[in-house]
C-alpha cells in the first residue's frame, strides 16, 4: 500500500511515469477530472480527423467504391484483429460486430445449441443487468433452458452435467472485484460445459491472456477503456478450436460465405466473420479503430502497474483523508483481485456523486448507494486523483453534498 499522501509526491509520480505521454492524445475539457473512463472512454484526438476523412473522403467523395477501395468490406475483422493483443487471443479470432448485448444474444444460443442435452444457463445474481436480461431471453426463446444464479465464490463448485454454459463478467461493474477466471475456467472445461466472459469492464484495462487460459468465447464493450465513442459497435471471441462447432443464430449476409454470390441458402463463412451478422457500421468502427489505436506500441506491464498504482492511491487518500465520513471499501483491497475502478458505499453516494459533478470531478453513482471511480491508465494521473480526494474532503467536511440541488435524479445516473 502507498503511503504517499501529499500532493507533491503525487506530481512527482506523474513526472517519473513511462505513460505519461500519451495523455495528451486525448482531449481532456479543462476543468474536469475525468474518473469515468471506464463508463465512457475520453475522446482521442486524433478521432474527429479520422471519421471526417471516412465522411467527406470515403463516403463523400468515393461513395459505393469505399467497401473495396477503402476495405470497408472487412474493416470489422481488421478492427477485431487490433483488439486480439489486448485480450490475448489470435487475430483470426476476434471480430466487431452489434453490441455486446446482442453479441451475448448471438453466443449463448450457439453455446446452448452445441450442447443441446444440457439444460442451464448458469451466471451469478448481481451480475451486470443486460447479461442477466439477455440470458433470461435466451432460455425463454430456446426449448426447455434455464438460468440458474449461484454467487461467484461458489461458481465453480456448481457446475455440472447440466451446465451448457458459464456466463460471468469478469470485472464486476459495480464492486470492481476480478473473478479468477483462470480456475472457473478450467472448472467448467472439466465438467464439459463451455464459457462465455464479459470483458466489457476488463479490456484495455487488466491482463487478458484468453488463448492461454483456454477460454472458449468472450464479448466486450467498445465505448469504455477502447475509447471508441458513445454507442461504438462491440467485439465478439470464439476461441478458433470453436469456430466450426458454434453457429451464431444470426445468420446475417455478412457471415455468409460470398455474400456477393446472393445465393438462397445459408453457408457461413470460414473463421470468426460468421459471427458477424450484417452491414458493419463504418463509421462508428472508424471511431472505435482510432480507439484502439490508442494502444499502438504500449508496454503492458506498464498499463497494469500504473492501473494498480492509481487505485491503490485512491483508497489509501479515501480512508485516510475521509476516515471520519462513512465510507466504506467495497472493492477487492487486493490488486490481484480487482479491475481498474474502486467503489466505495455511503448513503449519501447519489449526493456525494452530484456535488463531486458540480466540482468538475466526474464519477459514477450506481444505485443503491455505491461511489464509482475509474482509473484509466493511459490518461489519468496521480495528481488527478490526489485532487479528486481533495475536492472529496471538502464536500464531506462542508456538507456541500447535503443540497436540493443534488438529490434529484437524471435518467443516466
Ligand atoms: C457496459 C457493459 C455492457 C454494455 O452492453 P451494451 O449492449 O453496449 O449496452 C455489457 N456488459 C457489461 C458487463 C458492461 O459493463
Amino acid at each position: 500500500m502507498s503511503t504517499m499522501l501529499d500532493r507533491a509526491s503525487a506530481q512527482a509520480r506523474d513526472a517519473a511515469d513511462p505513460l505519461r505521454a500519451r495523455r495528451e492524445a486525448f482531449h481532456l475539457p479543462a476543468g474536469v477530472i475525468y474518473l469515468d473512463g471506464n463508463s465512457l472512454g475520453a475522446l482521442p484526438r486524433t478521432t474527429p480527423a479520422r471519421v471526417a476523412e471516412v465522411v467527406a473522403r470515403q463516403w463523400g467523395g468515393d461513395l459505393i467504391s469505399s467497401w473495396n477501395a477503402h476495405g470497408w468490406v472487412d474493416a470489422a475483422a481488421r478492427t477485431g484483429a487490433r483488439i486480439a493483443p489486448l485480450i490475448g487471443a489470435r487475430a483470426g479470432e476476434v471480430i466487431v460486430a452489434d453490441s455486446t448485448s446482442v453479441n451475448l444474444f448471438k453466443l449463448l444460443v450457439a453455446c446452448c445449441q452445441a450442447t443441446p442435452e444440457r439444460r442451464t444457463i448458469l451466471t451469478e445474481p448481481g451480475n451486470f443487468p443486460t447479461d442477466l436480461y439477455i440470458a433470461q431471453g435466451v432460455a425463454a426463446t430456446l426449448p426447455d433452458r434455464v438460468v440458474s444464479t449461484v454467487p461467484a465464490d461458489h461458481i465453480a463448485d456448481a457446475i455440472d452435467d447440466d451446465v451448457a454454459v458459464v456466463l460471468l463478467t469478469h470485472v464486476h461493474y459495480k464492486t470492481g472485484r476480478m473473478l479468477d477466471i483462470t480456475a472457473i475456467t478450467a472448472a467448467a472445461r472439466a465438467k464439459g460445459a463451455l464459457v462465455l466472459w464479459d470483458l466489457s469492464h476488463s479490456v484495455g484495462a487488466v491482463d487478458l491472456r484468453l488463448d492461454d487460459w483456454n477460454v472458449d468465447c468472450a464479448v466486450g464493450c467498445g465505448y469504455k477503456y477502447l475509447n471508441g465513442g458513445p454507442g461504438a459497435p462491440a467485439f465478439l471471441f470464439v476461441a478458433e478450436r470453436l469456430h466450426d462447432t458454434l453457429a451464431s443464430p444470426i445468420n446475417g449476409w455478412f457471415g455468409h460465405a460470398a455474400p456477393f454470390d446472393f445465393v438462397d441458402d445459408y453457408r457461413p463463412a470460414p473463421g470468426i466473420v460468421r459471427f458477424q451478422g450484417g452491414t458493419p457500421p463504418i463509421l462508428a468502427l472508424a471511431a472505435l479503430d482510432e480507439g484502439i489505436a490508442q494502444f499502438d506500441g504500449v508496454d503492458w506491464d506498464q498499463v497494469i502497474a500504473k492501473s494498480q498504482a492509481l487505485c491503490d492511491l485512491y483508497v489509501t487518500l479515501v480512508e485516510d483523508r475521509c476516515r471520519e465520513h462513512g465510507f466504506t471499501l467495497l472493492t477487492p483491497r487486493s490488486a490481484a483481485r480487482r479491475g481498474s475502478q474502486v467503489s466505495f458505499a455511503h448513503d449519501h453516494a447519489h449526493a456525494i456523486c452530484q456535488a463531486l459533478i458540480a466540482r468538475g470531478v466526474i464519477g459514477d453513482f450506481r444505485a443503491p448507494d455505491v461511489l464509482r471511480m475509474g482509473f484509466t491508465p493511459l490518461y489519468t494521473g496521480h495528481d488527478d486523483v490526489w485532487r479528486a480526494v481533495d475536492v472529496l474532503v471538502d464536500i464531506m467536511t462542508t456538507r456541500a453534498w447535503d443540497d436540493p440541488r443534488y438529490t434529484e435524479r437524471a435518467a443516466v445516473t
